[in-house]
């Protein structure tokens, strides 16, 4: 049974390197291909028509003449058959074109699914005129055509041609290895289903069942072959162009059709098969194989007459023929309709077919702007089910999900036969994990889907804890997650949003910047930019230096004279090129700069200090004194590591040596105002500023015991920019130590002469929270995304610009507090209307409530 697994894997793999190949091969050669297909199909317009066809026109037409008496009776059952057909097509049109908004995330994609229809219309109209007489005779070719063809199918290709990724030929290719088995399916499916109309004797239908199936077969042709050229053709021509880039980068899931889907669709097509076998048999034996009332026919029939009174036999029964046209019917539904309700229950995999029904229009919580970008919306919309939420009664949605769910070892041999359970509805998923089988953190993983995953926590979350309501307001749309996972944030729930701001014009060392600053405390972006203001074009000028991030591991050795020995050991420089090779080989930036040995008793307290690049560095130097550790330990075995982190780091706690030492980058800027600056700006004068810095940032925090903090509030401006810019926003303890430093200076004493000195900057612009959409952006605002061509370069220009900004914001606050101001202005900018209307209203509450 294994053996025959693997081969028929090995079968399908093949299979997809052939689709893979044709794909890349019509994208390459997009001229070739287009050009050979229009050839082919002015050929098939210019090609005489076949001279039998006229034939069987009359034929056709003749029929009902042939039996007269069932002619009224044919007739109405045409009519019928064929209003059905016509609604059925217009209700299958409209469903797909509307379900389009939620495949495509740009309206282009939907006129490229309307167009690989059209394209294939016109093929079909081409090489129909070649079988018809006229075109006309078939006037509801426009509506069979809407109903075989796949709209849905040419979006998703563009999706996947249009997206970021690998070069176009590859996309291409790796998407018609997707689609084109399922395309191959569902046209042999199709082409089946619509040919028992062809068995079913009415000539109109018949006729059109047989256009159908060339529609069918014309539409599969033209997908596989005209339309990826053309696709990529636009996008070569377009390539550059943002708005033709889905933004997205190819996303193989969206495409990959479910498996439990493909078995339906292969049972119904074997079915199908049978069907017309047998149905067909009778017409391919001579006519003595007919039942006996025509084979005894003393006056036998030629051939089409024996056929048309086959058909004349089989409709004469009216019920038979009004079964068959209720199969035919329910058959068409089934289709259409059966599909996609799978879909919606089982593949939410494929994000393209999550039904979102109108009555349950997708409530869009606290940031999720229903106007702002309506594709992306929807593309994200998809699966959002409100009314699936599992209410304060578990009993009603429990009999709710049993009515949709596959038994337990059903979806357990899904999920583990598949090592994922993406081809699970949510209530299955749900019954996994809530028995247990699917860990609850590992919900993105294994559906393959950070923001399936996402949402699904939140419903068990939701039901768990009984806080359906509250996590609801939690938003979680319109967020990247697959950036979060493994690297910022586990059990994700949802995102909260901090509105961000900009301070500046800040020139900083000549060059103007914008400064992102991400805060809920109103008045911090609004005074920090008036400090900005007041530094003008004069400008800050900043020193950087990269002093490096550390680690100290507590490691304990039997007694003080071991201890000493260890230390001397390590003091040595032989061996501590040993102990830093061992620490360098751990990363291509991290280089161990320092060891600084603090003693306690036989504990040695080992802080070693690294400079890592662009990164802030904690992993890097975590990772790097864990190995240099191994190596300290071949020398020292009867060393005890107490643990990696000794405190003497000193990471996220107030401490005096990074204060003394520095951590990070150490970060000196200075600037002088003018004495017009500080008048009309800050409504004051140099004096009184600086008296006030001495009395204040000096004094008041010596007498407080403050270590690092002779400033008025760097804290502020650090964390801003720290959230903005994705650093660890628990880093603002170490790196909000600065000094502020005010003189008056100038030839007439009146000018102000500042500076802030910041000597533990924890910043990175590579890792951590950096990598995220909202902190990369801001990054880039200030030009120092990633890594820089000299390592450290943007990371040492970030620490400058965050110094820069805590010196606008210390001037601008400083001049608030001389003038009384800052309680006016908090009040303006910093009371919420919102929380005073609340009080007022639970005061009134109060008022009302008779006291007992
Ligand atoms: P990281 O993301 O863990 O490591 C940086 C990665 O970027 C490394 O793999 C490094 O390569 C690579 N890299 C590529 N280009 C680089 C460049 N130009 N400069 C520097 N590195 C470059 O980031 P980290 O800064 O070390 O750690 C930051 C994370 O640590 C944050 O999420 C923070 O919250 C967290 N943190 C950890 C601790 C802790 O105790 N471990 C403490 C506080 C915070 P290599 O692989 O060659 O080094």
């Amino acid at each position: 049974m294994r053996r025959m697994g693997r081969k028929f894997s090995t079968k399908i793999v093949i299979m997809m390197k052939v689709w893979d190949a044709h794909g890349e091969f019509c994208a390459k050669h997009q001229w070739e291909v287009i050009v050979a297909t229009l050839a082919l199909l002015a050929c098939a317009a210019s090609v005489e028509r076949h001279a039998n066809h006229a034939t069987r026109s009359e034929r056709c037409a003749g029929w009902a003449r042939a039996c007269p008496g069932l002619e009224a009776e044919y007739q109405a059952a045409d009519a019928v058959i064929m209003t059905i057909v016509r609604c059925a097509a217009l209700l299958y049109a409209y469903y797909q074109v509307s379900n389009l908004q939620k495949i495509a995330s740009k309206y282009l994609l939907i006129i490229a699914g309307v167009f690989s229809t059209f394209a294939s219309f016109i093929f079909t109209s081409a090489l129909a005129s070649l079988f018809w007489t006229e075109l006309a005779s078939i006037k509801d070719a426009p509506f069979l055509f809407l109903l075989v063809t796949d709209v849905a199918r040419g979006a998703r290709m563009a999706k996947a041609g249009w997206s970021a990724g690998d070069d176009q030929g590859k996309r291409v290719g790796k998407a018609l290895s997707l689609l084109g088995p399922t395309a191959t399916l569902d046209t042999l499916l199709a082409a089946l289903l619509v040919g028992v109309g062809g068995l079913s004797g009415v000539p109109r239908l018949e006729h059109m069942c047989t256009f159908a199936c060339l529609a069918l077969l014309v539409d599969y042709l033209v997908f596989v072959t005209f339309y990826p050229a053309c696709l990529s053709l636009v996008a070569d021509f377009a390539s550059g162009k943002k708005e033709l880039s889905t933004d997205n980068p190819f996303m193989e899931a969206d495409l990959k059709p479910n498996p439990v889907v493909q078995r339906v669709k292969m049972i119904m097509a074997a079915g199908l098969l049978c069907v017309h076998l047998t149905s067909r048999w009778p017409w391919t034996r001579d006519s003595g194989m007919l039942d006996g009332s025509l084979s005894n026919n003393s006056n036998p029939l030629p051939h089409d007459n024996v056929l048309l009174d086959s058909y004349v036999k089989w409709f004469s029964v009216s019920a038979d023929y009004i079964v068959i046209a209720t199969l035919l019917c329910a058959l068409i539904i089934k289709f259409v309709f059966f599909e996609e309700t799978r879909n919606w229950v089982i593949d939410m995999e494929d994000m393209t077919v999550k039904e979102v029904v109108p009555s349950e229009k997708p409530v869009f919580t606290i940031g999720e702007d229903p106007k702002a970008d309506i594709s992306v919306q929807t593309d994200d919309l998809i699966g959002y089910d409100e009314t699936e939420w599992p209410t304060l009664s578990p009993s009603a949605s429990a009999t709710k999900l049993n009515a949709k769910r596959r038994p337990m070892a059903e979806c357990l041999e899904i999920y583990r036969s598949e090592g994922l359970a993406s081809a699970l509805t949510d209530e299955e998923i749900i019954m996994l994990v809530e028995q247990s089988h699917i860990p609850l953190h590992r919900l993105e993983t294994v559906l393959a889907d950070p923001l399936r995953g996402v949402r699904l926590r939140r419903k068990v979350i939701a039901s768990r804890f009984q806080t359906g309501d509250a996590v609801k307001s939690l938003p979680y749309l319109n967020y990247d997650y697959s950036k979060v996972m493994n690297a910022c944030c586990e059990n994700v729930i949802g995102f909260v949003g901090i509105p961000v701001g900009y301070a500046g014009p800040l020139v900083v060392d000549g060059k103007p910047y914008m400064i992102p600053m991400a805060t809920t405390e109103g008045a911090l972006v609004a005074s920090t930019n008036r400090g900005a203001k007041a530094i003008g074009q004069r400008g800050v000028t900043s020193v950087v230096e990269d002093i490096g991030m550390t680690r100290a591991p507590a490691v304990k050795l039997p007694n003080v004279v071991r201890a000493h020995e260890c230390r001397q050991w390590l003091n040595n420089t032989d061996n501590y090129d040993l102990v830093k090779e061992a620490f360098d080989s751990t990363s291509r930036f991290a280089r161990l700069q320092e060891i600084h040995i603090g003693v306690d008793g036989a504990t040695l307290y080992l802080r070693f200090r690294a400079t890592t690049g662009d990164a802030m560095g904690m992993n890097m130097v975590s990772k790097g004194a864990e190995n240099a550790l191994k190596v300290l330990k071949n020398y020292f075995p009867d060393m005890e590591v107490i643990s990696l982190s000794g405190n003497y780091c000193s990471d996220k706690k107030a401490a005096s040596i990074n204060w003394v030492k520095g951590r990070g980058k150490r970060v000196v800027c200075e600037t002088t105002i003018s004495s017009d600056s500080l008048r009309n700006i800050f409504k004051t004068d140099a004096r009184t500023l600086a008296r006030c810095n001495k009395i204040k940032n000096l004094s008041g925090s010596a007498l407080a015991g403050s270590i690092g903090g002779n400033n008025a509030h760097a804290a502020n401006m650090v964390t801003a920019i720290f959230i903005a810019t994705g650093q660890d926003p628990a880093q603002n303890i170490t790196s909000s130590n600065c000094s502020t430093s005010m003189e008056v200076c100038g030839d007439t004493g009146e000018d102000l002469y500042v500076t802030c000195t910041m000597p533990s900057l924890e910043v990175g612009t590579v890792g951590g929270g950096t990598v995220l959409t909202g902190q990369s952006a801001c990054l880039d605002i200030l030009g120092v995304r990633g890594a820089a061509e000299r390592p450290a370069e943007n990371s040492a220009k970030l620490g400058s610009l965050i110094c820069a900004t805590v010196l606008a914001g210390e001037l601008s606050l400083m001049a608030a507090l001389v003038n009384s101001d800052l309680v006016k202005s908090h009040m303006r900018h910093n009371r919420s209307a919102i929380n005073i209307n609340q009080a007022a209203s639970t005061t009134e509450l109060t008022l009302k409530v008779p006291q007992l």
